[in-house]
C-alpha cells in the first residue's frame, strides 16, 4: 500500500565486497523477462494499471480486443490501494455538479453488474456491501449545513431521506448522543479496493489481456501524427490506441503538444480493527471531517485528508491526528480499537474536480484520468465510455461533457480517428459562461459546503 508505515520490505542493501558475478544479476532476469512478456503488437495498450487503466483493460479484453495494460510499479499501487472503496454518487455530489451527478448515478448503477461479471471472471469476492452511506451532523451549525445539503439532494432528485438525532443513533447505536441529525443515502454503497484491484488483475488476464508490472512506460510511438504503440523501459509495443490512464503521473507520457490539467491531489487515511469487545458500525458514517467505512474482513477505514501538497506523500502527525480526532468525535469506540496501518495516496485531480474521458486529438490517443476522490465510483461508466470510443469511435452522450476539450484546447477533436466534431456533441465549455448542463464544473463554489479540508 503507498506510503504505508510497515516497512514493506522493498530494497535490500547487498553486502559489501560481494564477488563479482559471472551470470546474469537477477535484477537483469527479471528485466528479460519483462522484455519477453511483452507482446510484440496489440490492438489496445493502456498505461497505468489503476483501478481506471485496469476496468478499460479488462472491459477491452473482454470484447476479443487485444490488450496490454503497463504499470511502472505492481497494480493499484497509485492512489487505487490507497482508496475507501465508497461509491458515493449522493455523499459526493456538490452544487452545480450536475453533468457529473449524472455520470456518477449512472455508474452506480452499473456496479452490480460489473461486480457480478468481475467476481465470476476473477474467481473470488470484492466486498461490495450495500448498507448505504450515512452523512451525520454534530451540533447545530452542521445541522444547518446538513440542511442545505438534503435541500439539494432533493432538487437535483435523490432519494436522500433526513434523519434526526434518534433516528440516526437507533440504525447506528455506537454514535454520540450529539449527532443531532443525518442524511441516509440509500444507494450509496462500498467495495474493498484490495479485493477489487486482485480481481481485476486476475479477470484481465483470465479475460485474455496482459498485464506488465515493474515496468514503466516512457512515451508513446508516433508515426505521421498518429498513435503507433508505446515506448517502455523493457522495449517498445505497437499499438493501434493508447490509453493514458496513468493517474496522477499523466503528464509524465503525454506526446509533445499536449498538456492535460491533472495533479496530485493527496489523501491520508488508516484502518482501525474492530474486535467483538469494541463493537463496528454497520453502515459508512461521514462527518464533515471523516468517513468511517466498515470492511467485511473487521478493519473500519477513517479516511481521508486532503491536501495539495504536490508529489509529497508523508504520513504526517498532523494528517492522523485530524483523522484520529475527527473519528473520535462521532464514534468514541474508536479509542480501543487498534490501529493497523495508515498510509497516502496521490488522487490525480483535474482542475474542475471531474474526470477526463474521451479522444485527445492525437489519432489513436484517448485518456482515462482525473477521477478525484471518485474512481471506483465512476471506474464502470468510464469503461463504458472509453470501449464505445474505441469500438465505435463514439463517445455515449453522458460521458461527453468530460473531453478534453473542455479546458479550452479547440483543436483537440473529440474523436479518436477522425477529425470532426461529432454530431449532437455538446460543447462542453468548463468554468466559462453561464452554461451549468455542460460543464461538469459550473456552479462547484456556488452555496455551502460541507467540506473542511478532510473528506473523502
Ligand atoms: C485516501 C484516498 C481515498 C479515496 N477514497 C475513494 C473512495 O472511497 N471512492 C472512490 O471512488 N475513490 C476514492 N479515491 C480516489 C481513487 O482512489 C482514485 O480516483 C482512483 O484510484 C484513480 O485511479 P487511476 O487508475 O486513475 O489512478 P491510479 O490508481 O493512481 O493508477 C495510475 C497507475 O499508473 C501507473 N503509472 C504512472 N506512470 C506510469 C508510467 N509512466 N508507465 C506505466 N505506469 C505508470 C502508476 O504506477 C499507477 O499504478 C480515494 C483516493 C485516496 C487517495
Amino acid at each position: 500500500m503507498p506510503g504505508e508505515l510497515r516497512a514493506a520490505g522493498a530494497l535490500r542493501a547487498l553486502p559489501l565486497g560481494a564477488p563479482a558475478q559471472m551470470t546474469a544479476s537477477p535484477l537483469q532476469d527479471a528485466a528479460a523477462a519483462t522484455a519477453a512478456a511483452i507482446p510484440a503488437a496489440v490492438d489496445v495498450a493502456v498505461i497505468g494499471a489503476g483501478v481506471i487503466g485496469l476496468m478499460i483493460a479488462w472491459r477491452l479484453a473482454q470484447r476479443g480486443l487485444g490488450v496490454v495494460v503497463f504499470d511502472r510499479a505492481g497494480a493499484g499501487t497509485g492512489a487505487s490501494l490507497a482508496a475507501t472503496g465508497m461509491l458515493a454518487a449522493a455523499a459526493e455530489h456538490e452544487p452545480g455538479a450536475h453533468d457529473l451527478l449524472a455520470l456518477a448515478l449512472e455508474s452506480q448503477r452499473q456496479w452490480p453488474a460489473f461486480r457480478a461479471a468481475l467476481e465470476a471472471q476473477a474467481g473470488h469476492a470484492i466486498d461490495y456491501r450495500e448498507g448505504g452511506t450515512l452523512v451525520v451532523a454534530l451540533g447545530r451549525d452542521e445541522v444547518e449545513r446538513l440542511r442545505f445539503r438534503f435541500d439539494l439532494h432533493r432538487r437535483c432528485g435523490l432519494a436522500t431521506r433526513w434523519l434526526s438525532g434518534a433516528e440516526v443513533r437507533s440504525i447506528e447505536p455506537a454514535l454520540r448522543p450529539s449527532v443531532a441529525g443525518g442524511l441516509f443515502c440509500a444507494g450509496d454503497h462500498q467495495v474493498d479496493p484490495r479485493l477489487t484491484i486482485a480481481a481485476l488483475r486476475a479477470a484481465v488476464q483470465a479475460a485474455g489481456g496482459h498485464l506488465i508490472e515493474h515496468c514503466a512506460v516512457t512515451g508513446v510511438d508516433l508515426v505521421a501524427g498518429s498513435i503507433a504503440g508505446v515506448v517502455t523501459t523493457a522495449g517498445r509495443c505497437r499499438a493501434k490506441t493508447v490509453v493514458l490512464a496513468a493517474g496522477a503521473w499523466t503528464p509524465d507520457v503525454l506526446p509533445a503538444g499536449l498538456t492535460v490539467p491533472v495533479r496530485p491531489l493527496k489523501g491520508q487515511s488508516l484502518a482501525v480493527r474492530a474486535t467483538a469487545d469494541t463493537g463496528t458500525l454497520s453502515h459508512i458514517v461521514w462527518t464533515e471531517q471523516i468517513h468511517m467505512a466498515p470492511k467485511g474482513d473487521g478493519r473500519l477505514i477513517v479516511g481521508a485528508t486532503v491536501e495539495e501538497r504536490g508529489f509529497d506523500d508523508a504520513i504526517t502527525a498532523g494528517g492522523l491526528y485530524a483523522l484520529l480526532e475527527g473519528a473520535r468525535r462521532a464514534f468514541p469506540a474508536i479509542e480501543e480499537m487498534a490501529v493497523e496501518a495508515v498510509w497516502t495516496g496521490l488522487r490525480p485531480s483535474s482542475i474542475d474536480d471531474a474526470p477526463i474521458l474521451g479522444a485527445t486529438g492525437v489519432a489513436g490517443l484517448a485518456i482515462a484520468t482525473g477521477h478525484h476522490r471518485n474512481g471506483y465510483l465512476l471506474a464502470p461508466a468510464t469503461a463504458l465510455a472509453i470501449e464505445a470510443l474505441i469500438a465505435d469511435d463514439e463517445m455515449p452522450v453522458i460521458a461527453r461533457p468530460f473531453g478534453l476539450d473542455r479546458f479550452g484546447a479547440s483543436s483537440r477533436s473529440p474523436r479518436l480517428r477522425g477529425e470532426g466534431r461529432g454530431e449532437g456533441q455538446p460543447q462542453a465549455q468548463c468554468g466559462r459562461g453561464p452554461s451549468p448542463g455542460l460543464s461538469p464544473q459550473a456552479g462547484k463554489d456556488e452555496g455551502l459546503s460541507v467540506r473542511n479540508g478532510l473528506t473523502a
